[in-house]
């Protein structure tokens, strides 16, 4: 009965207890474990049906959308109306083999982003047994008890059962950006969605305050379900340097056809060929200058590189990153968490003219509270008991047991307390909570509203310049007395002088009777001291910050912490080397020219909220700064869009932030953004190096072909041999160097100019060299044979084999841009040797069998010839590492 009511109800118009009748669930203990079951069974998953990707056939047939393609078709077209229809399969094979092989490739990345996509799913705060869990969005089920705070997406559709100034943004269903105030009640029969301010609806924004709600509808059933939304399951794979090679590949296909436009009318009016033997060398010479290969390549090397990422814990969720973080020049992270560990100890306490040291490590709920040596024993009435009591009652979150471990559900810095709460033998459960203030970094302090033996009480926590500001008298043992500003200020810079985080604790009753709690009435408290935490920096940091410097990064700590904690934990990971930090306030109401001075000048930014950090991002950019951002909290949204790469967290981000970003962390480290940043140059570096593999292999055919036209001979190279080679080196030569694991000095350089064009002019002249090298050596033996009276079929199996083996050689050139090999490990990437191996177990096929000699007019190679083959190869190889070389030093000496 319940379930067919679940999918019927007009859920905004029933009274509460009808809705939690209905749907077997109560407003503190959730479902249980049985009723989840049961529900599961009926309705299945909470997911939207993914997004139809484009069909098999349409994404086959968008390989051959391309211009490159285009001409080797319109080439066909030639040869088959000159009756050559071997040439014309030949074309055709590589064109289908091309399509078939970038299908694949295309289809394997985008399955691999499939699933980086899945490890970002969302997930819920949910109630159930009466316990407090967090799941995936997908598990939840009609009935569940699912908690709201800002920064949440909504994972379901929710009646609300409580608010607390609940603001959601609800645009992806109503179209207006605005928030909506959330309220409980029943609201009217015929409302329409956007009036139903006692539900919130699956995909819709929570941008401030807490709530609960029972969740009514899942999966398709949902709003949004039910519009038909889908998933966003198609992934986009293009990026930049993909456009920029496409591009490329227009520009070169007119080049090919004007240049042999040119070499038509050479051919014709000054050499004076009859067309009939102009036509084939026209075909071989557009077919050799094709890179047909290069586009399904560059996505694999690209999609490789995600999946490398990906395994160092930074999930790319939009491709273009990966080459946008080869050029970042700014790192702006948080502190907390992400250059520290988040793993929070209460060590020290002050109450007015007391000091106490806390022993113990960890979460664990196991230590003393010591007063100069002495342990304490808490009254209930003294000022360190209300202090502790209001740090555990002020506070949402809790420690528990799990994994022979103590471990916080919440956020660290409250679990500290909540552990400082045990070890000084305090029922944390005992508040009778009226309402919250969630904490918000903006204003850097939380607050509860309880009652305490029949009064009101605001309990207020936070960050204790701010507490202070808030604050009009102090508690001591002898009673309420004046605040001592300066007494507290000298503490504080105490503690923060050893890197603690720093927390004070104040309260008032409340005056009037509402159960409301504005920020505006919290003033006039009294103070009741502060607490110093560990939070020790993450080891593996120091050394990624170095690895940044060493690359021309700078990193920069922008916090919400106290500035001298920042500035303590700053030098400790050896970032900062100024001796102030600055601060929010330090920021307010300057000049932008200033701004921009000061951003770029230091690099500890302490009590910050998130407007400074958007200004920040905005004042580095100005002077042409590629910018990182890291973030958590959802009004950091806006400077993680602004910044080139906007850094989500995974563990303690909200999903606001991870909505926003390029990249999320999955262990919300540091050190994971600098092995990013290496990678992303890494795979740009393997990018750029199948490019200059490549495009010598096609240079050196069309010289080649040129060659041998303006001289007056016959065509080293068939058309039908020039694909062979094409396809035989670009699948397995060129795939090698996808596996390269990146340039010595990838992280010594400077970062990559993304304005820079493609081919500098070092990297043209080298493709231009070896063009000329290859080409040279396989026309050499070519000519010499057949002057030594070889048959032409000889010859020319013997310049195939010259020219591949030249680009096998290349190869090894290829693995190392600027360095010679012999000064990285030789056999450091055994891939290369592999697919070595196979190429020439490809050749000998070409060479040897039967099939493939009628195919494309091979014949067997004297051993003699094939020496000649691997000599002509190594002296290619040679060459270019003494190329190198010259050009290295040349090039350092500038
Ligand atoms: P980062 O910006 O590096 O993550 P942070 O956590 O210190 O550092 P915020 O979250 O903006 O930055 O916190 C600012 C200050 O607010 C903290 O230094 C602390 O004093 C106080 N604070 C942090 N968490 C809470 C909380 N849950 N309740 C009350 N006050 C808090």
């Amino acid at each position: 009965m319940e379930k067919i009511n679940a999918t019927t109800k007009i859920w905004h118009n029933i009274i509460e207890s009808e809705l939690l009748q209905s749907l077997g669930s109560s407003t503190s203990a959730g479902l249980n474990s049985e009723q989840i079951e049961e529900k599961r069974r009926y309705f299945g998953f909470n997911l939207l049906p993914e997004a139809k990707s484009i069909p098999a056939w349409k994404r086959l047939l968008n390989q051959f959308d391309n211009v490159l393609i285009y001409v080797l078709m319109a080439s066909s077209l030639i040869t088959a109306y000159l009756q050559d229809w071997l040439d014309t399969a030949i074309i055709w094979g590589v064109v289908l083999l091309n399509a078939i092989i970038g299908f694949i490739q295309e289809g394997k990345a985008e399955s691999s982003l499939k699933e980086l996509r899945k490890m970002l799913s969302l997930d819920a705060n949910i109630i159930r047994d009466s316990k407090k869990q967090v799941v995936k969005a997908e598990e939840l089920v009609p009935g569940d008890l699912v908690l709201l705070r800002s920064g949440d997406k909504v994972p379901a559709d929710l009646r609300l059962v409580e608010v607390n100034n609940l603001n959601v943004e609800e645009s992806p269903l109503t179209g207006e950006s605005l928030p909506v105030e959330k309220r409980i009640g029943v609201v009217d029969k015929d409302s329409l969605l956007a009036d139903r301010v006692n539900m919130v609806y699956s995909g819709t924004t929570i941008v401030s305050g807490l709530g609960k709600g029972i969740v009514v509808a899942t999966a398709k059933n949902t709003e949004i379900g039910k519009i038909g939304d889908m998933m966003h399951g198609v992934v986009q794979l293009t990026t930049p340097l993909l456009q920029k090679i496409n591009d490329f590949g227009k520009k070169l296909s007119l080049f090919i056809l004007i240049s042999s436009a040119v070499i038509f009318f050479i051919g014709k009016y000054i050499y004076n060929y009859p067309i009939i033997e102009l036509f084939p060398a026209l075909i071989g010479l557009v077919v050799a200058a094709i890179p047909e290969g290069l586009p399904a390549l560059m996505t694999i090397i690209l999609a490789l590189g995600v999946r490398k990422m990906a395994k160092k814990n930074a999930i790319i969720r939009l491709l273009p990153s990966v080459e946008t973080l080869g050029s970042v020049t700014v790192i702006c992270s948080d502190k907390t968490g992400t250059l520290t560990k988040n793993e929070m100890t209460v060590k020290e306490i002050v109450v007015k003219d007391r000091s106490f040291v806390v022993e113990g490590v960890g979460y664990s709920p196991k230590g003393e509270i010591k007063e100069a040596d002495e342990s304490i024993v808490l009254e209930k009435d003294s000022v360190l008991y209300k202090l502790i009591q209001t740090f555990a009652w002020c506070n949402d979150s809790n420690i528990h047991y799990i994994d022979k471990q103590w471990k916080v559900i919440g956020d660290p810095t409250e679990g500290a307390l909540v552990a400082l709460a045990f070890k000084a033998k305090l029922d944390i459960a005992d508040a009778s909570r009226i309402t919250t203030l969630p904490f918000d970094s903006a204003y850097k302090y939380m607050a509860v509203l309880s009652e305490i033996n029949g009064k009101n009480i605001c309990l207020v926590k936070g960050a204790p310049e701010k507490i202070l500001s808030l604050s009009k008298s102090q508690l001591t043992e002898s009673g309420e007395e004046a605040l001592d500003k300066q007494y507290w200020e000298k503490e504080i810079e105490r503690f923060a002088l050893k890197g603690l985080r720093v927390m004070a604790a104040a309260y008032r009753e409340k005056i009037d009777n509402s159960h409301s709690l504005e920020h505006e009435s919290i003033n006039d408290l009294i103070f009741l001291g502060i607490a110093g935490l560990i939070d020790p920096p993450r080891a593996e940091v120091i050394q990624s910050i170095k690895d940044c410097h060493q690359a021309g990064i700078s990193v920069k700590m922008i916090t919400g912490d106290h500035a001298m904690t920042a500035l303590v934990i700053g030098k400790q990971l050896g970032l900062a080397s100024e001796k102030e930090a600055i601060t929010g306030s330090d920021l307010e109401g300057i000049e932008e020219e200033a701004w921009i001075q000061i951003a770029h000048e230091n690099s500890i930014f302490a009590r910050t909220t998130p407007q400074h950090k958007l200004k920040l991002v905005k004042a580095l950019q100005a002077r042409g700064e590629i910018v990182a951002m890291t973030g958590d909290g959802v009004n950091d949204a806006p400077a993680l869009k602004r910044a080139n790469i906007g850094i989500a967290m995974g563990i303690k981000g909200t999903e606001v932030t991870k909505d926003n970003a390029e990249m999320v962390l999955a262990d919300d480290n540091f050190a994971s953004i600098a092995e990013a940043v290496k990678q992303g140059r890494t795979t740009y570096d393997n990018l750029m190096k199948s490019i200059l593999f490549i495009l010598p292999t096609n240079g050196a055919e069309a010289l080649v072909i040129i060659g041998a036209l303006l001289l007056g001979s016959s065509l080293p190279i068939t058309p039908a041999q020039i694909l062979w080679i094409n396809m035989v080196t670009t699948v397995t030569l060129g795939l090698a160097l996808a596996f390269e694991s990146g340039e010595p000095g990838v992280m010594t350089r400077k970062p990559r100019n993304p304005q820079s064009p493609l081919l500098d002019s070092y990297l043209l002249w080298r493709i231009l060299f070896v063009s000329i090298l290859i080409g040279g050596l396989t026309f050499s033996i070519f000519e010499y044979l057949k002057s030594a009276g070889y048959p032409l079929q000889y010859a020319r199996t013997a310049a195939v084999n010259a020219l591949v083996m030249g680009e096998a050689f290349y190869l090894l050139n290829c693995r190392y841009t600027y360095q010679t090999l012999f000064q990285r490990g030789f056999f450091s990437n055994p891939k290369i040797f592999y697919s070595i191996g196979v190429l020439i177990l490809f050749q000998i096929i070409f060479t040897y069998v039967p099939a493939f000699n009628y195919l494309f007019g091979t014949s067997g190679l004297e051993i003699e010839h094939w020496s000649w083959v691997a000599l002509g190869g190594l002296i290619v190889f040679g060459i270019v590492e003494v190329e190198k070389k010259i050009q290295w030093s040349f090039r350092k000496n500038r």
